[in-house]
Formats: C-alpha cells, sequence, structure tokens
C-alpha cells in the first residue's frame, strides 16, 4: 500500500532557474505514473526529489501520511531503476541482486531464496554467475529491476529505464515491464519522452512543459485530445 502526495513542490537551483514548479499530484497505489513532456522540463529532477536523491526547495513530499522532504533516501521504501542500469561492475548478477539483503543482514538461505525467485521472475536464473560486463543492454536492466525488486519497495522510480535498448529490445522489454506491474501488484512512477511507452504502461500520464504540470490524466484523454 502506498500513496504519495506532490503539494506545490519546486525546485530551484543557486542560479535561480526553477526545474519545476508547484508541482501537485497525488498517486495512488499500484498506479503507473508516467511523466513525459520535452528535454530539461523537470521530469526526472521530480523523480529524484521524490527518491530523495535532490532536495525539495518548496513544498511538501508525502509518502503515506508522513512528511518526507527530510527523510533519508534509504527510509522512504523507494526503488530507482535507471537508464545507464548502475550495477556494481566487480559483483555477480547473483550479488547485485542480493546486494540489499546482504547489508540488511538478511541470512544467506533466505537470500538466496529471494534472488532465485527475483532471477526466475526475470528469466535471468541462468546468468546468476555472471559478471554485468558479460551481459546485453536488456539483460542489465533485467538484473537492476531485479535489484529493485528485491527491496520490496512501496514505488518503484524508473527514469527512461528503456532507452538505452535497441527498438526491438525496447519493445520487448515494454511489454514485459506491463506484466511485471500486473505481477508485482505495485506503485511504478516512469520518466519517458516515448509516447508509445506513455501510450501503452501508464495508468495515468502527467505532462510537463518548462516545470510546469500542463495535463495529468488517463492516456486516453490525453491523446485523443490534444
Ligand atoms: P528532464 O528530465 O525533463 O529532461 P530535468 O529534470 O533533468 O529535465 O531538468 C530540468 C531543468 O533543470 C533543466 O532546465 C535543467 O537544465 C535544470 N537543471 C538540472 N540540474 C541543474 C543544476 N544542477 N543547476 C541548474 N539547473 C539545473
Ligand atoms: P562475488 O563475491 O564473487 O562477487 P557474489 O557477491 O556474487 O560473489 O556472491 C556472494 C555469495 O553468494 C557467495 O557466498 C556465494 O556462495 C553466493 N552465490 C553466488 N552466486 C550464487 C548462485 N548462483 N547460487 C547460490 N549462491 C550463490
Amino acid at each position: 500500500m502506498s500513496e504519495i502526495t506532490l503539494k506545490n513542490v519546486s525546485k530551484k537551483y543557486e542560479n535561480g532557474n526553477f526545474a519545476v514548479r508547484e508541482f501537485n499530484l497525488d498517486i495512488h497505489d499500484k498506479e503507473f505514473i508516467i511523466f513525459v513532456g520535452p528535454s530539461g522540463c523537470g521530469k526526472s529532477t521530480t523523480l529524484r526529489m521524490i527518491a530523495g536523491l535532490e532536495d525539495i526547495t518548496d513544498g511538501e513530499l508525502w509518502i503515506d501520511g508522513q512528511l518526507c522532504n527530510y527523510i533519508e533516501p534509504q527510509q522512504r521504501g523507494m526503488s530507482m531503476v535507471f537508464q545507464n542500469y548502475a550495477l556494481y561492475p566487480n559483483m555477480t548478477v547473483y550479488g547485485n541482486i542480493a546486494f540489499a539483503l546482504k547489508i540488511r543482514k538478511v541470512p544467506k538461505a533466505e537470500i538466496d531464496r529471494q534472488v532465485h525467485e527475483v532471477a526466475k521472475i526475470l528469466e535471468i536464473e541462468h546468468l546468476l554467475d555472471r559478471r554485468p560486463s558479460a551481459l546485453s543492454g536488456g539483460q542489465k536492466q533485467r538484473v537492476a529491476i531485479g535489484s529493485a525488486i528485491i527491496r520490496q519497495p512501496k514505488a518503484f522510480l524508473m527514469d527512461e529505464p528503456l532507452s538505452n535498448l535497441d527498438a526491438k529490445l525496447r519493445t520487448q522489454m515494454r511489454v514485459e515491464l506491463a506484466k511485471l506491474h500486473k505481477k508485482l501488484n505495485t506503485t511504478i512512477i516512469y520518466v519517458t519522452h516515448d509516447q508509445t511507452e506513455a501510450m501503452t504502461l501508464a495508468s495515468k500520464i502527467v505532462v510537463m512543459k518548462g516545470g510546469v504540470v500542463q495535463q495529468a490524466a488517463a492516456p486516453a484523454a490525453i491523446y485523443n485530445h490534444p
């Protein structure tokens, strides 16, 4: 269960520029929210503020009834998935997926059970002994998603997770992400500039421009009435 609310959230940089201005949004449990809009419109900054990777200049971020502006990223229950995978190059696939549980000192047998369960969902069981350098882009992204799943987050925050993949793989992973969202039954907040991804994956699309939300509605409402 998760409810995420952004109330008049703004991000202003030292140079006086607003990356995001008075952003308002209620994100309900299990929604698949997609931020779209031109490059530089504030999508990543908004996602990073929810994750806690970027300070909020003004406004309030609430997660499950708790004001989270000053809560450490690790305490927010969010899992980020990045475009560039962000895997540990010296660890195996197993080590990468297991990492979050290792630092939580989860018993080895339980880690083993969960790593295999996650690897099965993502169909990467045969890759567990490999290092990231020996994986394709699509495989790396599965591992990154696996590392995120094992944390059992309140929500997944995904920043252009498919944009480094070639067109064919991107289509395939898009279909898999839709299935994964159903299977995990969880909230996903997702940034893309790919209209097809937004139309096919989102339960709600948030259209941004110049740091401001222009529209927030279901895909059909956005793309049928421009
Ligand atoms: P998007 O993800 O939509 O491409 P971003 O959230 O990355 O957009 O950026 C929003 C705006 O914030 C851009 O105009 C960008 O130039 C600006 N910005 C990002 N980081 C900084 C920074 N460190 N200092 C000043 N401006 C920044
Ligand atoms: P490394 O330190 O070589 O990168 P990992 O971090 O991947 O190794 O693995 C850490 C622990 O997980 C090791 O103790 C290892 O026995 C166990 N392990 C690694 N791969 C597997 C696997 N495929 N199945 C079960 N256990 C594994």
